[in-house]
């Protein structure tokens, strides 16, 4: 094949990548939590992080990575979701200093709208 990729192998290509997802529970010591350097600040065990692209939280050291991808990046854990581990997300903490209505621990699978009040 000379120019770009035929339909098949786009579709083998995505099928790989579906793949290639690795969810990760508590990976402090995973070798791809390494790599971002621990995280950024407000990562610490046992804190959580709130997603900017679905709304949800998750707790910290729970990522998801793909094994065909070559950039090596840490996405939100949930399976539906491409925010990026680091850049897309603000610690719980921050999100519940700005939004007083947060509880102070969240619940994986809520989607927490964060809506300024007018
Ligand atoms: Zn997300």
């Amino acid at each position: 094949m000379k120019r770009g990729t035929s339909r098949i192998q786009r579709r083998k290509a995505r099928r790989e990548k579906e793949k290639g997802w690795r969810f990760v529970e508590s990976g402090f010591n995973h070798h791809m939590y390494q790599q971002i350097k621990g995280g950024s600040e407000g990562d610490e065990p046992g804190k959580w992080k709130h997603c900017e692209h679905c709304w949800r939280a998750y707790p910290t050291g729970s990522f998801k990575y793909n094994v065909t991808d070559a950039y090596e990046m840490l996405f939100c854990p949930y399976p539906d979701c491409e925010g990026d581990y680091v850049i897309d997300s603000q610690p719980w903490e921050s999100v519940k200093a700005s939004f007083s209505d947060l509880p102070e621990k969240p619940e994986r699978g809520i989607v927490y709208m964060l809506a300024w009040e007018e």
